[in-house]
């Protein structure tokens, strides 16, 4: 199987530490600081049986200003490009309790139904997060929309990512 992924999500949930450690190089830079991701960046990963390619995208999220028109536009264009989507959104850090999903994220979310494409939910980030955190995050993305699949990974510690990736070549 072979197909073409877009990594969405909004700036600093981890899109580019996720392709890093798939492809296992740095081909996307990292950093604490949002936007650093100005164009897409392209990765092809080569498993048993299957070939993603990956776009890490610039943060998808709604246009203020011209940089930031530039960069939703690179957002949107590869989402009607590819296969699949997966978006990520960070596990909670927190204890259970009410989950808030930003503006940016739900208008991601919109873009996502209008495509009409598969749809993988990534929690990213569970090293940092209580179990207890992940479930009621799991909850509220679930009533925003039908995901086709639901995973939770660590792009840093390397927990779950290989599911990630057999859920992703499904769909592909
Ligand atoms: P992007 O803007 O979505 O591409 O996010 P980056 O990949 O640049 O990551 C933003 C910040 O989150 C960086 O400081 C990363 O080190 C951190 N980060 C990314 N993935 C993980 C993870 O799985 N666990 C933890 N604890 N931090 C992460
Ligand atoms: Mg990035």
């Amino acid at each position: 199987r072979a197909g073409f992924v877009a990594i969405l999500g909004r700036p600093n949930v981890g899109k580019s530490t996720l392709l890093n450690r798939v492809l296992r190089e740095k081909i996307a830079i990292v950093s604490p600081r949002p936007q650093t991701t100005r164009t897409r960046i392209l990765g092809v990963w080569n498993g048993p049986g299957a070939q993603l390619a990956f776009f890490d995208t610039p943060g998808l999220h709604r246009a203020e200003g011209p940089l930031n028109r530039r960069m939703v536009e690179v957002g949107l264009s590869t989402l009607s490009e590819v296969d699949v989507a997966l978006l990520l959104v960070e596990a909670g850090t927190g204890p259970e309790g009410r989950v808030e999903v930003g503006e940016a994220t739900r208008w991601i979310i919109e873009e996502v139904k209008r495509s009409g494409k598969p749809a993988v939910l990534g929690i990213s980030k569970i090293d940092r997060a209580p179990k207890e955190a992940i479930l009621p995050v799991i909850a509220a993305y679930r009533e925003l929309h039908a995901w086709t699949e639901v995973v939770p990974f660590s792009a840093l510690r390397d927990e779950n990512v290989d599911d990630l990736l057999r859920t992703l070549a499904r769909l592909v």
